[in-house]
């Protein structure tokens, strides 16, 4: 056994399933094991060549084929890392530029150069790192295992996957509507529009309000990132408390309160996957459509890999994009009374595409705030369109009229000199509901998302939901700001 580890690197090879099983691991129990696979067979394979190619390169001799190797997938492993450490430099103000990627680019490319010298002038046959390099890893992998049985026994994954019983009170029939709750992440309010992005005639608010629906337009997000305004209005509910106890904010979202209490009154849960991890289950879901683009697992490893440098490209984000927002028609076919659920990311940025769909390169290397606004408002106008053509879907193959919330979970975070600006930029969010006629007048324009589900089912089941205080916060990303009052007031 040690004559084979100092005769073979294995450690060239066991490096990526090293680190593929390090995230997985500390991920557990979110990650299914299987959506590691790809990854793994695509990085062994990539190690795999990059061997074969030195070993020739260096006369068969596989000690420094393997070295050099590891010296090769280090920095490509490692690329993303790095440049998530430069960009919170950069933001501190501690690394001047702004522009990681080319820098980090060069640095790779004299990195490289100088290696090949360095190894290619070397006399010595590197048989001597073979031993340690091997154990080393191995040591590693053998850290992760006894972390993963920690984990195993201390975080059973069927938590996650069994679902509590849940007693079905009503006997709903057909006569009650579909609910669809849609959320367009960092959606900006018609004042928000007009105001600060020239964009003074939304056609997504016009559409909806010539469909019959309720456009609260003073309403404000009760909490300020996604998680903590989605744990919120899923549970009806401020979580200040809940988010200091439980570190997993999106727990919140998927075990929701709404749809237990839906499940209850008989309703089929239906969720469709948002490629992002914060909505990526529903604990209650009798029906979860998943997108094939790309796993959650395998966008950690886009993030923290060379494979980073998608973001010159947003590629992958468009494909998650299309991907979905062509899927939702397959929502609904499904039979009823159900809740669907459907988070789609965007106009948040990345901006990868042109008011007409067409996949665009996304300019900036550093998500510089939510700039430029142009590229927002293209971005929202392509979002606004297929979310028009769904609605008409809807409606058009509802037998009943159904419920539809369409909602931001804040607005953007856009760049101005008035903090006030940003304040209610990313405050002020799209709030609309589509309500049978006869509840229309019990809704109010500052109406915010912890109350829409307790007024929807104090009115569809004759509930006695107390409607909370409708008081927009502040949260962790907007610390800065935290004079919410004054501002709202100014
Ligand atoms: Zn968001």
């Amino acid at each position: 056994m040690t004559n084979a580890l100092k005769k073979i690197p294995a450690y060239t090879f066991l490096l990526c399933p090293t680190l593929i099983f390090f995230l997985y691991v500390h991920n557990y129990p979110n990650i299914f094991l299987e959506n590691t696979l790809r990854s793994l067979l695509l990085s062994t394979s990539i190690s795999f060549l990059f061997f074969t190619a030195t070993y020739f390169i260096f006369k068969k001799n596989q000690h420094k084929a393997g070295f050099i190797t590891l010296l090769i997938m280090v920095p490509v492993f490692s690329y993303g890392l790095i440049y998530e450490l430069l960009e919170s430099l950069f933001y501190k103000g501690l690394w001047p530029f702004s522009n990681i990627h080319r820098y980090l680019l060069l640095f790779l490319i004299l990195i490289y150069t100088f290696l090949y010298f360095w190894v290619s002038r070397a006399k010595r046959s590197y048989r001597s790192i073979t031993l340690p390099l091997n154990f080393f890893v191995l040591f590693i992998m053998f850290i992760n295992g006894a972390n993963l049985s920690y984990r195993i026994i201390t975080k059973p994954v069927s938590v996650i996957k069994d679902q509590d019983f849940v007693s079905i009170k009503n006997n709903i029939n057909d006569t009650f509507p579909d609910i669809y709750y849609i959320i367009l992440d960092g959606y900006a309010n018609d004042q928000t529009l007009k105001k600060f992005y020239n964009y003074p005639h939304n056609s997504l608010t016009l559409f909806l309000k010539q469909n019959g629906f309720y456009v609260a337009t003073e309403s404000r997000a009760n909490y300020l990132v996604t998680s903590e305004s989605l744990g919120s209005s899923l549970n009806h509910m401020y979580i200040d408390s809940v988010s200091k106890e439980n570190p997993t904010k999106s727990s919140l979202i998927y075990k929701n309160e709404v749809s237990r209490y839906l499940k209850e009154h008989g309703y089929k849960i239906v969720h469709i996957n948002s490629g992002y991890s914060v909505t990526r289950q529903n604990y209650y879901a009798d029906e979860t459509i998943y997108l094939k683009s790309l796993s959650e697992f395998e966008r950690t490893l886009l993030r923290y890999t060379i494979f980073r440098l998608d973001d010159l490209l947003g590629y992958t984000q468009y494909n998650i994009l299309k991907e979905q927002l062509s899927t939702i028609y397959e929502l609904i076919k499904i039979k009823g009374p159900k809740f669907v659920f459907i988070h789609i990311v965007s106009p948040h940025p990345p901006y990868v595409c042109d008011a007409d769909g067409n996949f665009k390169k996304s300019p900036p290397l550093i998500n510089d705030w939510w700039e430029p606004k142009n590229d927002y408002v293209q971005q929202s106008k392509f979002v606004n369109r297929n979310i028009q053509n769904f609605i008409t879907e809807v409606l058009l193959s509802s037998k009943i009229k159904p419920i539809i919330l369409v909602q931001s979970d804040h607005g953007p975070w856009m760049k101005s000199h008035s903090l006030t600006g940003v304040y209610n930029a990313r405050s002020l969010i799209l709030n609309s509901y589509l309500v049978p006629d006869s509840w229309r007048n019990k809704l109010y324009n500052t109406i915010t998302p912890v109350n829409s589900f307790p007024f929807i089912f104090n009115n569809l089941f004759k509930d006695s939901i107390p409607l909370l205080k409708d008081i927009p916060m502040d949260s962790i990303g907007m610390k800065r700001y935290r004079q919410t009052q004054e501002m709202i007031n100014d």
